[in-house]
Formats: structure tokens, C-alpha cells, sequence
């Protein structure tokens, strides 16, 4: 397969596809409190026209799809979409992220369709912290689903904790010594400007040279070569630990020059970067009858607005439009 560049001769073989923007949670950090306007029925894109744009984009060589939301695994149907979508031709990586509620209860048919990875957002380790953060969660039921999923075999299990100062960031040190006994990858991820614009503001970011200064005050950090699909996080091992500790910092030290991938939103348009709001809408092309040879032309000039990068750390003077729950997370 040829694979598709963009236009500075990155590889773009990556799509994270929102199955819904709907969430059974609020995280603070994510959602406005009186939630946001969730999309009517007709503009989600059904799995069908899902299932069309990952094989056109598979054709053009996509072969890795993570699928994410909201919470993707309230949507309806969803295993069945799910062995579809491993069946198709060229994808040979499906993942999922997921808040982890009804992971217990869906970790099995998961891994039954397909899914062969498993990321995990959790943000505090105190149950009373964790119900405040997400307003009305409960951790209980989210670490069952993790250990379900640890039983079923899905390696590795990724955690994804975003440190809001203030808020959780005393957690950092418990969450690297969940490594030392489990053999998770927990990631830290710097928090972003994007959705909720009264509640971010940048003291609220903790930057990765503060949380790795923190855990290097557990041990020494030894330096791992990332053993899988190669993501922008980056890995160390504390002493003797089971588990990884990785970092992500799109505010601090954005990875741009290496990302590799496309977004799809819920309401079917394309969207070339996280932090650009610039969209191309293959929902309205598709339903007026487009081919697929058209599909893959609009793919292409999403890759040609693709951005070089993005300018996050000067200051965040904006905050992005729609929240993650809207783009993908
Ligand atoms: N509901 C699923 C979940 O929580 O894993 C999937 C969608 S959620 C939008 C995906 C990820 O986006 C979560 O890990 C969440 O922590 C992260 N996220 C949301 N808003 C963020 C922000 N402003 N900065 C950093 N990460 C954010
Ligand atoms: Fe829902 Fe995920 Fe956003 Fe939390 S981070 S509100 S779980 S979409």
C-alpha cells in the first residue's frame, strides 16, 4: 500500500473516529455542568457511513482506528459495528477509549469484535474526588472494568490521567505507583484549552517537567522504547515497576512534527488537527450522493490543510470551539 502523506510528507495511517457525542458522565475539565447541546439523531453518522469512510480511508492507507467519543460504548450496536469495521480490508489496529463504566460489562464482546486495546481515562484514585470530578461517577465500577479487562488479556492497558492543578494534581505520585504493581501504562496528559473556556486558564496546567519532577522524586526515571503502536507519548520505567509512566504534552512540547493522524467527528466531518478548526464535511457529500472516489478526494484535501503545527503554548489566547466530547477525545 502507497500510504498517504500530507503535504509536509507526514505519514497519516491513524483516524480516531467518534462513535457519539453523547457521554454518561460530565468530567469538569471536559463538559460544561449543565452538559452541552448533544447532536440531533440525523446528524450522527450512522455505521454504515462510517464503515464506508474507514474502508475508503483504509484504501488510501489508514490502518490504525481508535474509536472514542463521548463515551463510545453507550452507543447502541456498537460490537457489532466493531467486527465490521476489524473485518475491513487494511485495518490491522483498533483500539478504543473509553470512560470505563460499562467496560466490566463490555470488556468481553470487545474483545470478541475486535478491539485489541484498551485506554482507560481516569483522573483520581478517591472515590468522593472521583464522583466530583465526574460528576456522579463511580470509581468502584470503573476499576472493575479496568481488572475485567486485564483479565481478558488486553495488553496494554493504557490510563490516561489529565493533572489539573488544584484539583488532582496530588494524585500524580499515586497514580505512578499503580505502576510499581500493575503493569499499566499510566499517562499523564497535559490538560488542554479546548471546550469549557471558564474552566481552563493556563495556571491550571501542570506542565510534564513538573509531574516527571515529582515522580523523579520516587525513583529514577530509566527511559523505555515504546513497544507498540507509536503514539506521542513518551515512556519511562520507575525501579522494579510492572507498569510504564508516559507523558504527553501538547501544550508544553506539542509533538506535531510527528503526528500522524485525522479525526472524524460524530456529525461526519473530517478534521485534519485537534487544535485547528478547520473541518472537511464528508456527512453532507456523502449523503448527497458522492462516490467513493470523491470521499477519498476530500480526504486528501483534509490532509492538504492539514496544519504543520499548532501554537497551543503562546499563551492559549483562545479556547477551541467545540469541547472533546464533540471533536473525539
Ligand atoms: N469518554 C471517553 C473517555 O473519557 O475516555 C472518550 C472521550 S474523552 C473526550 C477522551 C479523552 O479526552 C479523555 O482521556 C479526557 O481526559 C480527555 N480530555 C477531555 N478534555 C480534555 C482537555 N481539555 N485537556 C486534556 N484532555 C482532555
Ligand atoms: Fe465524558 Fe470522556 Fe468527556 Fe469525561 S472526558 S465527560 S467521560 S467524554
Amino acid at each position: 500500500m502507497a500510504g498517504m502523506y500530507d503535504r509536509i510528507n507526514r505519514k497519516i495511517d491513524y483516524m480516531r473516529i467518534s462513535v457519539t457525542d453523547r457521554c454518561n458522565m460530565r468530567c469538569v475539565y471536559c463538559m460544561p455542568l449543565d452538559g452541552v447541546r448533544g447532536l440531533d439523531h440525523e446528524d450522527i453518522l450512522s455505521y454504515e457511513e462510517i464503515l464506508r469512510i474507514a474502508h475508503v480511508a483504509a484504501t488510501l492507507g489508514i490502518s490504525k482506528i481508535r474509536l472514542t467519543g463521548g463515551e463510545p460504548l453507550i452507543r447502541k450496536g456498537l460490537t457489532g459495528f466493531i467486527r465490521q469495521l476489524a473485518a475491513l480490508d487494511g485495518i490491522e489496529d483498533l483500539s478504543l477509549t473509553t470512560n470505563g463504566t460499562l467496560l466490566e460489562a463490555k470488556a468481553g464482546e470487545l474483545a470478541d469484535a475486535g478491539v485489541t486495546r484498551i485506554n482507560v481515562s481516569l483522573d483520581s484514585l478517591n472515590p468522593e474526588r472521583f464522583r466530583e470530578l465526574t460528576r456522579g461517577g463511580e470509581l468502584e465500577k470503573v476499576m472493575r472494568g479496568i481488572e475485567k479487562a486485564e483479565a481478558l488479556g488486553f495488553v496494554p492497558i493504557k490510563l490516561n490521567m489529565v493533572p489539573v492543578r488544584g484539583i488532582n494534581d496530588d494524585e500524580i505520585e499515586a497514580f505512578a505507583r499503580l505502576t510499581l504493581e500493575k503493569p499499566y501504562h499510566v499517562r499523564f496528559i497535559e490538560f488542554m484549552p479546548i471546550g469549557d473556556r471558564k474552566m481552563w486558564d493556563e495556571s491550571k496546567v501542570v506542565p510534564t517537567s513538573e509531574v516527571r519532577a515529582r515522580i523523579e522524586a520516587l525513583g529514577d526515571l530509566s527511559p523505555v522504547e515504546n513497544p507498540g503502536v507509536k503514539g506521542p507519548a513518551t515512556l519511562f520505567r520507575l525501579p522494579g515497576a510492572k507498569g510504564i509512566i508516559g507523558f504527553i504534552s501538547p501544550v508544553s512540547d506539542h509533538f506535531c512534527g510527528s503526528c500522524n493522524r485525522l479525526r472524524l467527528t460524530a456529525d461526519g466531518k473530517l478534521r485534519p488537527c485537534l487544535f485547528s478548526e478547520s473541518e472537511i464535511d464528508l456527512k453532507t457529500s456523502m449523503r448527497a450522493g458522492c462516490d467513493d472516489d470523491e470521499l477519498a478526494r476530500l480526504m486528501v484535501v483534509a490532509l492538504n490543510v492539514k496544519p504543520e503545527g499548532h501554537n497551543m503554548a503562546d499563551g492559549v489566547k483562545k479556547s477551541y470551539g467545540r469541547t472533546m466530547s464533540k471533536i473525539g477525545g
